[in-house]
């Protein structure tokens, strides 16, 4: 572990989906079956999610940035609202709120788990606040105890971005199940995939039925639920709706993915814990902390980069590892350093200085179900080769 190994020994993809029998064979079903857009399958997918995480409603959509969108939109959230939403994160959890009219107010991250900071949480509240959104990043889950406290104390709604949190647990009970809302991602290099998709779950009756009948263009079918005679033609429009419907191709592939969660989820476990104690004695590239009372979905392997100690930056980093063919990401360049929240919001980095200079030390590691151990070693000797030969 002295020198580099040799260039190139190996192409390991920063992430792979593995794609099982059940899928292609749901797929070829469906496509056989002639019914394409959302139906039976969407039916049997939303009935199976919301058991795997002990949900009333489980409404399939077409993305987690649509759920995001309705379970906002269900809580009638627009101009003259806050929302909490910490900046270490996607694009589409503040985009959302944008959306609606509403404003998203940033929030600083905790140095050690990079999950939102309780207590920037508390800084930024104001009488406007009415939704707080934590992001359970890399899939381990926030400190939900605190945050529903939080909530409780000032009226507000937790809408939870779970799009890396799938299947984890706070407290040994399942995210999806926690709070208001729980929005699930099905992206196509998320813990499970889709290709595209997302899934809303909620155990309020309210909430599920707006979001469901937002889902389809405010479409309301009670009519003919109530009076069969008009047939099945019937429908009336009871709001502006979206189209964010999951077509049954797609619904198909989502059953086979969640049969394969558990597996899934004890592969990529085998990769966490292999990096972390490949990395515990190193001085110069640490692993996040995990919270002891969390079952982590490990969407991600994010390490931190001791850069004081080191001659070279992250980016120069990330060179060094793709040059020895090892794919990289990192998650996520804040959203108060993108030029949407500083021009139009007035966020400076210094406004929020933990996510600002963590940013800077960030890698985001391969880690996917069909990773093997020999994989899993050569990029450990990678990352620890790189760091040792450029350190201080
Ligand atoms: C992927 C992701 C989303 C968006 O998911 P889509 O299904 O692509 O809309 C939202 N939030 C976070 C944190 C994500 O990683």
């Amino acid at each position: 572990m002295s020198s580099t190994p040799s260039k190139i020994e190996m192409s390991i993809p920063f992430f792979r989906a593995t794609i099982g029998q059940e899928e292609m064979d749901g797929v070829m079903e469906t496509l056989a079956s002639g019914w394409l857009t959302s139906g039976p399958k969407v039916k049997a997918f939303e009935k199976e999610f919301a058991e795997a995480v002990g949900a009333k409603h489980a409404i399939a959509v077409n993305s987690a940035t649509a759920a995001l969108h309705l379970a906002l939109e269900s809580l009638n959230i627009g101009p003259g609202d806050e929302v909490l939403v910490p900046t270490m994160t996607f694009a589409a959890t503040a985009e959302v709120v944008i959306h609606l009219g509403a404003t998203p107010v940033l929030v600083d991250c905790d140095p050690g788990t990079l999950n939102v900071s309780l207590s920037d949480l508390a800084a930024k509240r104001t009488a406007k606040t009415k939704v707080v959104m934590p992001v359970h990043y890399a899939g381990q889950p926030c400190q939900m105890q605190e945050i529903a406290d939080f909530a409780d104390q000032h009226g507000l709604h937790v809408v939870e971005d779970a799009a890396h949190a799938f299947p984890a647990a706070y407290r040994g009970q399942a995210i999806g199940s926690l709070s208001l809302a729980t929005c699930f991602s099905f992206y196509a290099n998320k813990t499970m995939t889709t290709g595209e998709g997302g899934m809303l779950t909620t155990n309020d009756d309210a909430t599920a039925d707006r979001a469901r009948k937002m889902s389809l263009h405010g479409l309301s079918r009670g009519a003919w639920n109530r009076f069969t005679a008009k047939g099945s033609w019937y429908y009336e429009i009871e709001a502006p709706g979206y189209k964010y419907n999951l077509p049954d191709v797609a619904a198909a592939i989502g059953l086979g993915q969640l049969h394969q969660a558990e597996n899934f989820l004890q592969e990529r476990r085998r990769c966490a814990a292999r990096y972390i104690s490949a990395f515990a004695d190193s001085k110069l590239i640490d692993t996040l902390e995990q919270s002891p009372d969390v079952d982590s979905a490990w969407h991600l392997l994010v390490i931190k980069l001791n850069l004081p100690a080191l001659s070279i930056d992250r980016s120069e980093f990330i060179v060094k590892l793709n040059e020895a063919g090892i794919g990289t990401s990192v998650h996520y360049t804040p959203l108060h350093l993108h030029p949407l929240y500083r021009e139009r919001f007035g966020y400076k980095p210094e406004d929020m200085p933990i996510a600002s200079g963590v940013f800077e030390q960030i890698v985001s590691l391969p880690i996917f179900p069909s990773m093997t151990d020999e994989q899993l070693e050569y990029v450990i000797d990678n990352v620890l080769a790189i760091a040792a030969e450029h350190q201080r």
